[in-house]
């Protein structure tokens, strides 16, 4: 029997986790299924950034890289995010964009294969990988005289000969919500001699990591997806102990050296994590970065990641089920796994026709999720052939009530027919 909308608000009642909610301003009237793409504001943000603005600028200023702590910042910002991802304390700095932190560490894993393994000349990855990810390894690639070899998920183990220097996965595939095996992949690698970098940008604060458990050797991650750190939130990079002070920063700026304020001519790296600053950070964003991962590190108190992904779980499976129930006939797919161990969380749908409109149908009476164009030149329809309608469910703040009230908005779409009207057909510059 499928649930109904008695049961979902029963569950939201029993939940543990459900005081979260309270952290977060959600409009009022949305459902908001895009955490994987902007998370929700912290109800604490506004104030904290009012307060860096107005008194640690306005007022203290130049003192406040001591007073108010904006010097340290990005480690302890990173010292913070390392709780959920399974990181020791020091290894984490929160610092420039995703994309740019893997260039610095892709940098350096091939100056590693480099100087110990000279004939390798390969890094690995998967065609449906974030494109910026694969963007980024083509362009060192170029530079460093290396091959991107791009392959089906299946066919990554394959993929792993002996010239490969790097396997560059993301954790939980954006388009289908699909999630790897982190310890199985990093063992892969690590046995054919090859180097495991890890994304991280739906996973962090999504699903629990284990990157020491792993013995991954590097990893990058997202501030604005599930750490809900604000627009163009600072990203975070993760090295494993064992190469931190074999690297040398490609983007060798002060904030990386050892001695920063004796303003010597040479660079000097500074030991461990924080050679992986560049240069001056953005305090406001930093502060609001903070705000964010406080809600993750909120939930510590009630079971942590793992009570988080118990539910993420529920919350998923259960839109899954409700969607086949009641949104059958209207041939809506589904691209996630089934089985919870290859599950992100987020639910993916895909349909042949009108996949833009219906999100945009939903989006106008309040559920909001997002659309992804299929890529046809990918072969198997798990990986993205195919549009995807997506939706990304936070357990830090949406509820079983919201599901349902989405898979039944998602019917009323379908039945209605109501996303074929030109104004939900057109398409604007993000999707
Ligand atoms: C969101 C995302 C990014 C974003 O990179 P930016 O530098 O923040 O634009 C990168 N990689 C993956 C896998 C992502 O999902």
């Amino acid at each position: 029997m499928t649930m109904n909308l008695q049961d979902c608000r029963a569950l939201d009642a029993q939940d543990p986790l459900r005081s979260l909610r309270d952290l977060f301003h959600i409009p009022e009237g949305t459902i908001y299924l895009d955490g994987n793409s902007l998370g929700v504001m912290p109800r604490s943000a506004p104030a904290r950034v009012a307060d860096v603005v107005a008194r640690e600028w306005g007022t203290d200023l130049i003192q406040s890289w001591n007073k108010n702590g904006w010097f340290a910042l990005p480690k302890k910002v990173g010292d913070k995010i390392a709780r959920l991802i399974g990181a020791e304390p020091g290894t984490v700095v929160a610092t420039d964009s995703t994309s740019i932190n893997l260039y610095k560490v892709l940098s350096a894993a091939l100056h590693l294969a480099e100087t110990d393994q000279p004939g390798r000349k390969r890094i690995v990855s998967e065609r449906s990988n974030f494109p910026t990810d694969l963007y980024i390894a083509e362009a060192l690639c170029r530079e460093r005289g290396f091959e991107l070899v791009l392959v089906e998920p299946d066919d990554i183990a394959a993929a792993l000969t002996s010239d490969v220097a790097v396997l560059m996965l993301t954790h939980v595939n954006y388009r289908t919500g699909a999630m790897h095996d982190m310890h199985a992949m990093t063992a892969a690698a690590h046995a054919t001699g090859a180097l495991m970098v890890w994304d991280l940008a739906h996973s962090a604060g999504a699903v629990p990591v284990d990157l020491s458990g792993a013995g991954a050797d590097y990893a990058v991650g997202c501030g604005y997806k599930y750490l809900n750190g604000g627009p163009g939130a600072p990203a975070f990079v993760w090295v494993h102990p064992r190469h931190t002070d074999r690297f040398w920063q490609p983007l060798a700026g002060w904030w990386g050296h050892a001695t920063p304020f004796e303003f010597t001519p040479d660079y000097r790296p500074a030991p461990g994590i924080t050679r992986y600053q560049c240069g001056t950070q953005p305090m406001i964003s930093l502060a609001a970065l903070e705000c964010g991962v406080d809600t993750l590190l909120a939930a510590e108190a009630h079971g942590g990641m793992a009570a988080l992904r118990r539910k993420s779980l529920a919350l998923t499976d259960l839109f899954i089920e409700l969607v086949d129930d009641r949104c059958h006939g209207h041939g809506i797919g589904l691209a996630t796994p089934l089985d919870h161990a290859q599950r992100g969380s987020q639910v993916c749908l895909t349909r042949d026709e009108g996949a833009y409109a219906i999100v945009q149908a939903l989006i106008a009476r309040g559920v909001v999720g997002d659309f992804r164009a299929g890529d046809p030149s990918t072969g198997s329809g798990r990986t993205g052939s195919k549009d995807i309608l997506r939706f990304g469910f936070t357990p830090l703040y949406i509820g079983f009530e919201d599901v349902w009230h989405a898979a039944d908005q998602l019917r009323q779409v379908l039945e209605s027919g109501e996303w074929k009207r030109a104004e939900f057909n057109q398409k604007h510059a993000v999707t």
